[in-house]
């Protein structure tokens, strides 16, 4: 996709600290990193996002996954790592192809914080069996 700057990564038009690549994805260092080791990995076809991810690029980009973690632990030894990725703009998304971070940790005051406000009386067994019922109606929709 002409005007993205993924895109533009993979085809060396704009310059990266790349870390790992083959055939299907590319491993770079994220230019506004929250820790040292903050690496992106992405398919290089262009995908907006996990919606949109077929299933043999998502097999090509998370085989990898564990390959960049591992990498990362062993250079500079984090007391955890958080790898995630978000989908829209509501959820954090900037740039609209595909990218999981891997955000190694090193102690509370890293930049990353997440805040985690469970509803655990508000889902109960049987509303959880509901709404699992529900994604599994719409599973190959
Ligand atoms: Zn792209």
């Amino acid at each position: 996709m002409s005007d993205c700057i993924f895109c533009k990564i993979i085809d060396g038009s704009i310059p990266s600290t790349k870390v790992y690549e083959d055939d299907h994805v590319l491993a770079f260092m994220d230019v506004s990193p929250l820790t040292k080791g903050h690496t992106l990995l992405i398919p290089k076809q262009h995908v907006k996002d996990i919606f949109e991810m077929p299933e043999d690029v998502a097999r090509n980009l998370y085989a990898v996954a564990p390959k960049i973690a591992g990498a990362i632990k062993s250079a500079f030894n984090p007391v955890g790592m958080n790898t995630l990725n978000n989908n829209g703009a509501f959820a954090g998304q900037t740039v609209f192809h595909y990218h999981l971070h891997f955000i190694p940790r090193y102690d509370e005051t890293d930049g990353l914080k997440m805040k985690w406000e469970t509803k655990q009386s508000e889902f109960t067994f049987d509303v959880l069996g509901t709404v699992a019922e529900k994604i599994k109606e719409n599973l190959n929709a």
